[in-house]
């Protein structure tokens, strides 16, 4: 006797209002059903997994993996699966809706547990909102932490489950409801709010998160009386940067790396060397309107990593100042900024000290 893990992802996506079913779009790099399907296979739980499907999977699976064909509703689609089970020697079945790929290995064992004790463990959630019910236009009060919020997997002894389905008549939304219709005992456990059912495009887009990279390179020249300004701040130094604005490399860089990710072309472009507006502008008023850009187009920054190229002055002195310094003008905190020193061997103008050169990568998300 083993127990079986049925991945229903035969549903018409009627809310998700996309020509793709759903459960096939691209999630974080793979079909959507996979993700659960992986989880259950790397539990190393089951003995056999089901993928319950109305689309072509042409793609090919480890033996103990089927697909077979759904139904036009969800309840029926677990029904193929429970019949096509009869004679598999079957203990218990997991049932998942494909539509919710994060599950956890975690969650799976709890409730395998639960299993030993129990012949139907349902996963649930507590409201966060307050709740109403609508009875015939009467609107009602209910107490939020009497309700729940039933999640899936829902797992069942698989005789008890396929026995109540043999008799059912009803439209169900969930095995719960069948066993709550038929008076039966349910134990349940909490779930896990990660483990969102992802219904309309909005939710969708929600999830996904979009990761962006962009590499920002800039190098000016050292001429005498002129202050050197890196990273947003004064640091005392026999020569500055010479530029149209203060020549700060490091500032420039991360300007470039940040309209880089969010694919605006480059900081000659925002700020044209030929304006005179822009002249000896200082470099952490250019950040200004490239932060307002993400900020209105929602990305925020994962990280920035630079290297400062140059053979003084040494970043070992001046690190935590420059860091501490970009990490109030870009607004993040500073264990998400790593500044690298790296000097030329003493070659070509940087290793005369004649020049500072800075490279930048920036992550994004969205
Ligand atoms: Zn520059």
């Amino acid at each position: 006797m083993s127990d079986c893990f049925i991945l229903l992802s035969a549903g018409k996506s009627k809310r998700f209002k996309s020509n793709l079913n759903k459960q096939f779009i691209s999630y974080k790099n793979k079909p959507l059903f996979e993700h659960s399907l992986k989880v259950a296979l790397d539990s190393n739980l089951f003995k056999k997994i089901l993928i319950v499907s109305n689309k072509k999977i042409k793609k090919k699976y480890p033996k103990n993996i089927k697909v077979i064909k759904g139904g036009d509703e969800r309840h029926l689609s677990t029904k193929n699966a429970l019949y096509y089970l009869k004679k598999k020697k079957i203990k218990n079945v997991f049932i998942h809706d494909a539509a919710r790929p994060n599950i956890s290995i975690k969650l799976l064992k709890k409730l395998k547990q639960e299993l030993k004790k129990n012949n139907a463990v349902v996963p649930y959630l507590n409201s966060e909102n307050s709740v109403k019910y609508k009875d015939k236009n009467k609107v009602k009060n209910l107490k939020r932490d009497k309700v729940l919020l039933t999640q899936t997997p829902q797992c069942f002894n698989f005789k008890e489950l396929i026995d109540l389905y043999k008799t059912n008549k009803e439209k169900i939304t969930d095995e719960a409801s069948l066993y709550l219709n038929n008076n039966r005992k349910i134990k349940f456990i909490l779930g896990e709010k990660k483990n969102i059912k992802i219904t309309t495009v909005d939710d969708f887009n929600y999830l996904k998160s979009e990761t962006y990279y962009g590499i920002g390179f800039d190098v000016h020249k050292l001429v005498k009386n002129k202050k050197l300004y890196l990273g947003g701040i004064h640091i005392p130094f026999h020569s500055g940067l010479k530029g149209h604005s203060d020549g700060d490399v490091i500032l420039h860089s991360i300007i470039d790396g940040l309209l880089g990710a969010i694919r605006k072309s480059d900081i000659g472009t925002l700020f044209p060397s030929n304006s005179s507006k822009f002249k000896n502008i200082r470099s952490k008023n250019m950040l200004v309107p490239v932060l307002k850009l993400l900020n209105d187009n929602n990305f925020s920054i994962n990280n920035i990593d630079i290297n400062l190229i140059c053979e003084n002055p040494k970043v070992t002195i001046i690190r935590n100042k420059i860091i501490k310094s970009l990490s109030k003008l870009l607004s993040i905190n500073k264990n998400l900024i790593n500044l690298k020193g790296k000097t030329v061997e003493k070659l070509g103008i940087i290793g005369k000290e004649q020049a500072i050169a800075c490279e930048v990568i920036c992550s994004l998300s969205r």
